[in-house]
């Protein structure tokens, strides 16, 4: 996988076509109107349509949109942003909730039926509520999900709950305040875990155990990482519980972002699993994943956990997700080098049916599997060092959502 490269779906307008670099992707402009053109695609508009919802080289459908609403965070983790400086996407490229809307319908047209609001810190984005009664009232829509760092939860749970928020997701890796501070350069475990209770108490408890919905309302996502909080899973486990949240171990992951990655940082699946049944007794799988990255596990006890095992246990052949940044960048991998560009086309006057053509070809042609080819290199290292990242934020985690 290059590493560095630019985006490749950009408009470029310099162009006396407006072709889109995407490979098999082309705009041709004609006054006010614009022509998606296909050079080997199923779905151009004017010619041969594929019937049904598009599937990508795999024959994965596309059902999961993540939302990134800014790149901007309050907190600096160490295994997502843990550089001094960062390059922001410029404030004037962010998409407004009008255009964030029209791309939503778009990916409703291909499949698109829950979307996961992220960031970046998504409750930093103004008027955020406003959003999600605009994505909750899309009657394609059965689930708008959200991850957030908890921060700001406490002022803004209720609000969530109400504007239609389904299921809420609160990333808490540490419940020492010392240690929390070192992990995210913030003094603010205190406003994490009101945020959470607040969430708890504004309905998103969720019901626990082995014949709970897969879904869970409530969930605590904790990486864990060697040397810092792996003697934390059972205080965890059990802070869960008090808030009735499910909680996931997630392996920590080379993404875009990750700049002080190691191999030896990572607590592997099967590590986080013996560390439980030390002291839990054994974890019981739990059938009905589906697409979930969540493998579920009941413990003795009753209660249930997931384990997100993207580096040790890739679940690239049942991915159904994509993202779409705060400027419009669509990426159909996390791991992806490149992204394709919606804003210009959208800004650039394409209509509603281009643009849902536009991305059912691009799902059909995508054949991503980033996990999978990183678990198969011999020596792992850094996705993407410090220096390119600066030079190209799009391939930053906190840029694209997590
Ligand atoms: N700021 C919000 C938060 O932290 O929940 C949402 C965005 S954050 C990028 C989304 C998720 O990505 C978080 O749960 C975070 O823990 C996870 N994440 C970020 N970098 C990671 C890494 N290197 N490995 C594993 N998970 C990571
Ligand atoms: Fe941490 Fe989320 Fe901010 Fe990344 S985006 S630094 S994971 S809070």
């Amino acid at each position: 996988m290059g590493q560095g490269s630019s985006d490749h779906g950009t408009w470029n307008r310099n162009r006396s076509n407006n072709t889109l670099d995407q490979p098999g992707c082309a705009l041709a402009r004609k006054n006010h109107y614009v022509e998606l053109v296909v050079d080997q695609g199923t779905s151009a508009p004017g010619g041969e349509t594929a019937p049904g919802p598009p599937q990508d080289r795999l024959g994965r459908p596309l059902r999961s949109l993540r939302l990134s609403v800014t790149d901007r965070c309050n907190l600096r983790c160490r295994y997502c942003m843990p550089e001094t400086d960062y390059q922001w996407l410029p404030r004037g490229e962010l998409l407004d909730f009008d255009e964030l809307s029209r791309l939503i319908d778009r990916f409703c047209e291909v499949g698109v039926s829950r979307v996961r609001v992220t960031g970046g810190e998504p409750l930093l984005r103004r008027g955020l509520s406003k959003l999600i009664e605009r994505i909750a009232a899309k009657p394609p829509i059965r689930d708008v999900a959200m991850t957030t760092n908890g921060l700001l939860l406490r002022q803004q749970a209720t609000a969530l709950q109400e504007a239609g928020v389904a299921r809420l997701t609160v990333s808490l890796d540490t419940l020492q305040p010392k240690r929390f501070e070192a992990l995210t350069r913030r003094d603010a475990l205190a406003e994490v875990l009101a945020g959470i209770r607040a969430a708890s108490r504004a309905g998103f408890a969720c019901e626990s155990g082995p014949t709970a919905p897969g879904l869970a309302r409530l969930k605590i996502d904790t990486v864990v990482m060697q040397g810092i909080n792996e003697d934390e899973l059972c205080p965890l486990l059990d802070f869960a519980a008090e808030v009735s949240a499910e909680l996931r171990f997630i392996e920590y992951m080379d993404v875009g972002g990750a700049t002080r990655w190691s191999a030896d940082g990572v607590v592997t699946r099967a590590a986080i699993l013996a560390a439980i049944e030390q002291q839990l007794g054994t974890p019981t799988p739990l059938p009905g994943r589906g697409a979930a990255p969540a493998e579920r596990f009941a413990l003795p006890d009753g209660r249930t956990f997931g384990v997100v095992a993207s580096m040790t246990e890739p679940f690239c052949q049942a991915c159904d997700r994509s993202r779409l940044t705060s400027d419009g960048f669509w990426y159909q991998c996390l791991y992806a080098q490149s992204g394709i560009d919606l804003k210009t086309p959208l800004r650039g006057g394409a209509s509603d049916g281009e643009l849902t053509a536009l991305v059912d070809h691009c799902w059909r042609k995508r054949s991503d599997h980033g996990a999978e080819d990183r678990a198969s290199l011999e020596k792992r290292d850094t996705l993407v060092p410090a220096a390119a990242l600066r030079g190209n934020p799009h391939l930053e985690m906190h840029t694209r959502g997590g």
